[in-house]
């Protein structure tokens, strides 16, 4: 269906749609791996890009393309990537936008295993990385280098909550002759649009608020720039990095409800936030939408809602950090994020265990740091679940 000129809602439901000869009122799984041509002519065609046949499930398929449509729409860029995974995502910008020899500036509190492949393992190619408080600008003039390629942020950062000023990065980038990409898997297209603000590319983990039902792991790349976009769907096809029709589907699936899931969980969020504040045993919030929150301010001229992720601190620390995970009954202890269910969890005894000490701190990843992903129950069943959690802890 043309969406073009509609808005968001509609989009989310329509967009990337197409109708197919049975009239079929959401797009099929097309679980086909390869597609036959109807002559050796137009086997050339679709190979040299004269026709735009599909070809092998690989390079392309109808139902992710659907996928890969509509979420460019809502990020209102030329077209999208559909990855296997965020992190395939993340690999096939690397890939694409990296070199022998080149660097990279990217927030120290960035997805873990997104400056862990580029410290492992693009290190390995002599790629550079430099990790700095990118909430601070001054830290990313600094680690500017004549190499420089890439200004890689995530806002607000996973999961220390830092907001990074999208705009500034995109002056900067663009003086600079960088590639500004936005992992933008915490506030969701609803919530930020990073190319509407002057970024280039812009990526998300569709396992978290786009699909948003804990029942899949996927990628996309949107892309501004038609130039751009072709290198990175290059390195994705060549290194495989594909998502699968089902994936695609269930993704689809899933993006319909964005909005109104989102609503939901941050209205809820709000509340879980200001009875955090309030409590007693709580050292620390840091939520968007806190007036407390440093960069309050900021966040409201980047993002139209302040999401459902928080992240707070217990008096004391580690230990009762730990109790409070003990005894949650309705909050899932688990990574991920942003699905309809509450999730907890504790980053320095779960997902930054790996990271030394020393750089835990300089991301803002103290031992108390427990973060929240605040689902769409009924958040006084959330509240009271915390509540009884916190009296455990003397
Ligand atoms: C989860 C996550 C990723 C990685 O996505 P996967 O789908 O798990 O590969 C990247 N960035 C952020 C911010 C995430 O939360």
């Amino acid at each position: 269906m043309n969406t073009n000129g509609k808005e968001f809602n509609t989009k989310l439901i329509h967009a990337g749609a197409f109708d197919d000869e049975y009239g079929s009122a959401t797009v099929p799984i097309y679980q086909t791996s390869t597609f036959k041509f109807s002559s050796a002519q137009n086997g050339a065609d679709c190979f040299s890009g004269k026709s735009d046949g599909y070809i092998y499930t690989r390079i392309a398929n109808p139902t992710i393309r659907a996928f890969e449509k509509n979420i460019a729409e809502l990020e209102n860029g030329y077209d999208g990537i559909a990855t296997s995974s965020g992190m395939g995502a993340i690999s096939s910008v690397y890939m694409a936008l990296l070199g022998a020899g080149s660097h990279i500036i990217s927030s120290d509190a960035v997805y873990g295993p997104a400056r862990g492949v580029l410290e492992q393992d693009f290190s390995r190619f002599t790629v550079e990385a430099s990790f700095v408080n990118t909430s601070n600008f001054d830290s990313i003039r600094e680690a500017l280098r004549p190499n420089t390629k890439v200004l890689y942020i995530e806002t607000p950062a996973n999961p220390t909550m830092g907001i990074t000023d999208v705009r500034a990065c995109a002056k900067f980038a663009k003086a600079n002759n960088l590639i500004l990409v936005v992992d933008n898997t915490f506030c969701s297209p609803y919530l930020q649009k990073p190319l509407d603000l002057g970024a280039d590319v812009v990526l998300h983990s569709v396992t978290k608020f786009i699909n948003g039902h804990a029942d899949l792991v996927g990628g996309i790349i949107v892309a501004k720039d038609p130039g751009i976009y072709k290198k990175i769907r290059h390195s994705m096809v060549y290194m495989g990095c594909n998502m699968d029709p089902t994936q695609a589907f269930m993704a689809l699936r899933g993006v319909k409800t964005l909005a109104v899931r989102v609503d939901r969980a941050q209205m809820n969020a709000i509340q879980v936030a200001r009875f955090l504040e309030a409590h007693p045993k709580v050292a620390w919030i840091k939520y968007p939408g806190l007036e407390s929150h440093p960069q309050y301010e900021l966040a409201k001229t980047q993002m139209s809602g302040f999401g459902s992720m928080m992240s707070f601190g217990l008096k004391g620390g580690y230990e009762p950090g730990r109790k409070l995970m003990d005894h949650v009954h309705l909050a899932l202890l688990a990574v991920s994020l942003g699905g309809v269910e509450t999730l907890i969890q504790h980053p320095a005894s779960m997902t930054h265990a790996a990271v030394s000490y020393e750089d835990k701190l300089v991301a803002g990843i103290t031992d108390d740091l427990i973060r929240l992903s605040v689902g769409i129950e009924d958040v006084n069943d959330i509240i009271n679940d915390l509540k009884q959690a916190l009296e455990t802890i003397k």
